[in-house]
């Protein structure tokens, strides 16, 4: 006889650990599945923006966040082709700090809060496929652990596999952006209680993608680049080839002049901004990447993973309590995180896609060294705290950007 349980979770990266947290603890019995066995690594910037921060503090890992191994940073320096600033985190109600913890202990302890509620966790195993009646309706999960396929019976189905591919029936999106990171000792740099961000004109002329420095508290640093797949298709480069580019940058070179690779750089995928992805259908659900989770300006996605986890939790609960798993009554998930994030996201997305390339942005970023409350709106856009049409609200740095661009267009 399979297994049974109320609902089952494919994957226990952030999004379904924090979806299997929140269920077990509303009284679903909950089954999280995870092809791989923890602690085990994702590529990441290791990021924490404050938002992201307050769901983990939620779920009840605050101390845990204030170790001193991991970084705390209370702003941001940007360094663009033109223009270099700094900027505080901007006030919101998420607290004045963003952190940096290394994905492979991060995601151990959300998996360990997930079963400490009463979720059960089991590792190594591969969802495969999904169950249907002949009627539509999800009846469970088939997985596979290299041995044989085993069955797991529940009404309703939480597809929380990142870029994995389980859910299949048309809900995945494709990939928008690749990314690349690596751990370094001993970097130099000024200003380690700053997220630093690199918007090279390497990586934005013919699209967009930034680099970043984030400093850990343990002497460590994780070094990344990502890029747009549309900056990959126009330029005929690969992610390995923007990221060594990055690390020749004179600025890059200087801090890493006395510093030591830790392990080798690793590259993954991110699907962003809430774009094209169907977060939902009878009997199933999808959280973080694999719903398109991730932010398109900043690439941040953890706490957007744990957020989507946490609305599909009630949502798994309002379901159970009504007894009708259908795309109707799931949909509720959908209009409570659009109302919550599309603002953000899809304004994001368009400006990421409707600009030819970043590096147009420039006389933007330019006026943003002398104007404070300009630069303090496209942080907030970039911490996902603000939409980035926000930007609007600064016409005098706006109409100083179109100047610049109109001269440099005359000649
Ligand atoms: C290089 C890089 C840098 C990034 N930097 C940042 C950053 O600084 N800050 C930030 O917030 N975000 C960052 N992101 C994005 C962030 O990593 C993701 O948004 C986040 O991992 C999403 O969590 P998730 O739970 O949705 O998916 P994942 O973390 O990918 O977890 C998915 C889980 O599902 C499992 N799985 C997959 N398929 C199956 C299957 N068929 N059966 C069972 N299990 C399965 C996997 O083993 C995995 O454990 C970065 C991404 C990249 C690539």
């Amino acid at each position: 006889m399979p297994d049974r349980y109320d609902l089952i979770v494919i994957g226990a990266g952030p999004g379904g650990a924090a979806t299997a947290f929140y269920a077990a603890r509303s009284g679903l019995s909950t089954l999280v599945l995870d092809r791989q066995t923890f602690p085990r690594d994702k590529p990441c910037g290791d990021g924490l923006m404050p938002h992201a921060a307050e769901e983990i503090r939620l779920m009840g890992l605050g101390d845990w966040l204030d170790e001193p191994r991991h970084g705390r940073f209370s702003g941001f320096s940007m360094y663009t082709d033109t223009a270099a600033f700094r900027q505080n985190v901007p006030p919101t109600l998420h607290g004045p700090h963003g952190y940096v913890a290394r994905r492979e202990e991060t995601d151990e302890k959300l998996a360990e809060r997930a079963k400490e509620s009463g979720a059960e966790l089991r590792e190594g195993l591969r969802a495969t496929r999904l169950l249907r009646s002949s009627a539509g309706a999800v009846e469970g999960v088939v997985a596979e652990n290299g041995e044989g396929e085993l069955r797991f019976e529940a009404p309703l189905v939480v597809a929380a596999d990142g870029i994995g591919g389980f859910a299949g029936e048309g809900m995945k999106v494709h990939q928008d952006a690749v990314a690349r990171r690596q751990y370094f000792k001993n970097v130099d740099g000024p200003n380690k209680e700053n997220l630093q961000v690199f918007i090279t004109r390497d990586m934005n002329e013919d699209h967009a993608g930034y680099g970043w420095v984030f400093y850990l508290g343990d002497g460590t640093a994780n070094v990344g680049a990502g890029v747009s797949t549309k900056a990959l298709a126009k330029t005929g480069r690969n992610l390995k080839d923007f990221y060594d580019r990055f690390l020749e940058e004179p600025r890059m070179k200087a801090w890493l002049e006395n510093a030591e690779p830790e392990g080798p750089a690793k590259s993954w995928s991110l699907k962003m901004g809430m774009w094209g992805a169907k977060r939902y259908g009878r009997g199933i659900m999808t959280v973080g990447d694999a719903g398109s989770m991730i932010h398109p300006i900043s690439g941040e996605g953890v706490g957007y993973a744990i957020e989507s986890g946490r609305l599909a939790a009630s949502w798994a609960h309002e379901a159970h309590a009504r007894n009708d798993f259908s795309a109707s009554t799931l949909s509720g998930y959908e209009k409570q995180l659009k109302s919550q994030r599309a603002k953000e996201h899809v304004s994001g997305h368009a400006l990421v896609n409707l600009v030819p390339n970043l590096h147009m942005l420039e006389p933007v970023f330019k006026a943003c060294e002398t104007n404070e409350d300009a630069r303090r709106t496209l942080i907030a856009g970039f911490t996902g705290d603000e939409p980035i049409y926000h930007m609007l609200k600064h016409p005098k740095a706006l109409a100083a950007a179109a100047k610049k661009i109109v001269r440099d267009k005359v000649g």
